[in-house]
């Protein structure tokens, strides 16, 4: 169960954007947790995205390649990134507890 970290709220809202909002001080969240789900981009077109992601190919360069808007694929790539970064904070925090005891 997610509980707001503002006010410390369990009644939170979904809204159709994937965002979660708090139902008492209004804050909005990004990230939920099945982004993989909430995305309306179709399995293969996901696998070829992140392919293409992998590769560095930027998105504008993706116009006639893929499907689907611009925005669409800047929205999975962001989304990329930050699934990304969040793993990365995660390897990263033993290591600062390590540093802190030695
Ligand atoms: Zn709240």
């Amino acid at each position: 169960m997610k509980i707001c970290p503002r006010c410390g709220t369990k009644k939170l809202w979904q809204l159709s954007t994937g965002q979660i909002r708090c139902s008492q001080c209004g804050l909005t969240r990004k990230i939920s947790k099945n982004l993989w789900k909430k995305t309306r981009i179709s399995p293969y077109w996901k696998g070829r995205l992140i392919e293409y992601f992998c590769l560095g190919v930027p998105v504008y360069r993706l116009r006639f390649q893929v499907p689907y808007s611009q925005p669409t694929t800047l929205r999975w790539f962001r989304m990329l990134r930050e699934v990304i970064y969040q793993n990365a904070i995660k390897e990263l925090e033993p290591l600062s507890l390590r540093d802190r005891n030695g």
